[in-house]
């Protein structure tokens, strides 16, 4: 008897020590607001100052997506990650590659793709937040150009210019990575660019951007407190935050991981962004409904990635697959919500009781369905038994 009571004792002894060891993120994900009802966002980036062909594809997703509404009534609801000017060929290239122009997404070239996303926002649709002046930083592509060719012809081109063609590290707005690893950029810099483009945000859709996804989700402490001075109160992240293109060209330097609802050091709300739909690159329809269960099951708002440049190489398939993720997504949860990120955030941020559960038991449930993304969690918690205990947590609930 004393001998099991000891072997019980060591057992409870080893649990506590795990849960020690893991205490930071199993407290997090306890902290994390758990959502009541399932959520959907599709999130759309790099429309705006681009290919003509935008407009025709901005107008065949907002009748696509007003054919769905959620059990209130809403309808479906994409955000446009939004880019305000590519360069002036014409320009640049009269100045011999030397100085960088940019063609704005205010200019007359682009009245038919202006129109189709207010349409949409008109129609409650689209949701439109700011993914950058530029989906790039412009010295850094104008110096790149001057030993790369590619680079050169990308820059000078006479029709406005496709950023998806430029080398991947050049995408990112928020970092120097004309030559590799990437460089950091003076904050002063960074204060400036943010402020020139929420301005040029506001031109065109006559608000401030209070929504921000950095391009390529490539940025810095430095940003955020530019964007927080230009009014941004909310940033989609991946789940980190990445500060440098590597040596290789990757994403790199994470300097931090968030969840939903914790703050930046600037005060915005950070939301997670982790389920990605592509239909041109081969992602089926299902991931959408896949998304939407799991992360409803851990009191999460699923936010879908999706890029333009699926609705403009691959259009009608693209949409067709929309559409069946859409159908399976209604089919696997009835009840699904859209919201715009704006709303959810500012919702988590309140602990809004119309989108915010409350009570502990199934608050319980939703934390342990949350833990099996700590890494190396899972299996401690197998190998030391501990999974036990904490599986009856989900079926209390
Ligand atoms: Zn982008």
């Amino acid at each position: 008897m004393t001998l099991l009571l000891l072997a019980f004792a060591m057992l409870l002894a080893l649990w506590a020590g795990v849960l020690l060891v893991f205490a930071g993120p199993l407290s997090a994900r306890w902290r994390e607001p758990v959502l009541k009802h399932p959520v959907l966002v599709i999130e759309s980036d790099d429309w705006g100052a681009g290919p003509p062909e935008q407009a025709g594809a901005l107008v065949r997703l907002s009748e696509l997506l007003q054919r769905f509404r959620d059990h209130t009534g809403r309808p479906a609801l994409m955000t446009l990650g939004v880019v305000l000017e590519v360069p002036d060929g014409a320009r640049i290239a009269a100045s011999n590659c030397v100085e960088y122009h940019g063609l704005r997404l205010a200019d007359a070239r682009f009245d038919d793709v202006r129109a189709a996303m207010q349409a949409g926002i008109a129609a409650h649709v689209f949701a439109p937040q700011l993914h950058g002046q530029c989906h790039y930083w412009p010295p850094a592509v104008l110096a790149a150009a001057q030993s790369d060719d590619n680079v050169r012809g990308w820059l000078v081109a006479s029709e406005p210019a496709a950023t998806e063609h430029l080398p991947s590290q050049l995408q990112s707005r928020w970092v120097d990575a004309s030559s590799l690893p990437s460089r950091e950029l003076a904050p002063e810099a960074i204060r400036r660019a943010a402020v020139s483009e929420a301005a040029d945000y506001r031109a065109v859709f006559g608000c401030a951007p209070q929504v921000a996804v950095a391009t390529t989700f490539v940025w810095s402490e430095a940003v955020e407190a530019a964007w927080a001075q230009a009014g941004i109160e909310v940033i989609v992240t991946p789940g980190h935050r990445a500060t440098c293109r590597t040596v290789a060209g990757q994403p790199g330097c994470v300097d931090r991981s968030m969840l939903t609802g914790e703050r930046s050091l600037s005060g915005q709300t950070y939301l997670v962004r982790d389920v990605y739909f592509e239909p041109a690159l081969g992602h089926a329809a299902q991931r959408l409904a896949d998304g939407l269960v799991t992360r409803s099951r851990q009191g999460r708002a699923c936010l879908v990635e999706t890029h333009r440049f699926n609705f403009l190489q691959a259009g009608e398939a693209s949409l067709a697959s929309l559409e069946a993720g859409l159908k399976a997504a209604f089919a696997a949860c009835p009840t699904l919500r859209f919201a715009a990120p704006l709303e959810l955030a500012r919702a988590v941020r309140t602990r809004d009781p119309v989108w915010i559960e409350r009570r502990v038991r199934p608050r319980l449930a939703v934390w342990r369905a949350r833990l099996d993304d700590i890494p190396r969690f899972r299996r401690i918690a197998r190998l030391s038994g501990l999974a036990l205990p904490l599986a009856l947590l989900e079926r209390a609930a």
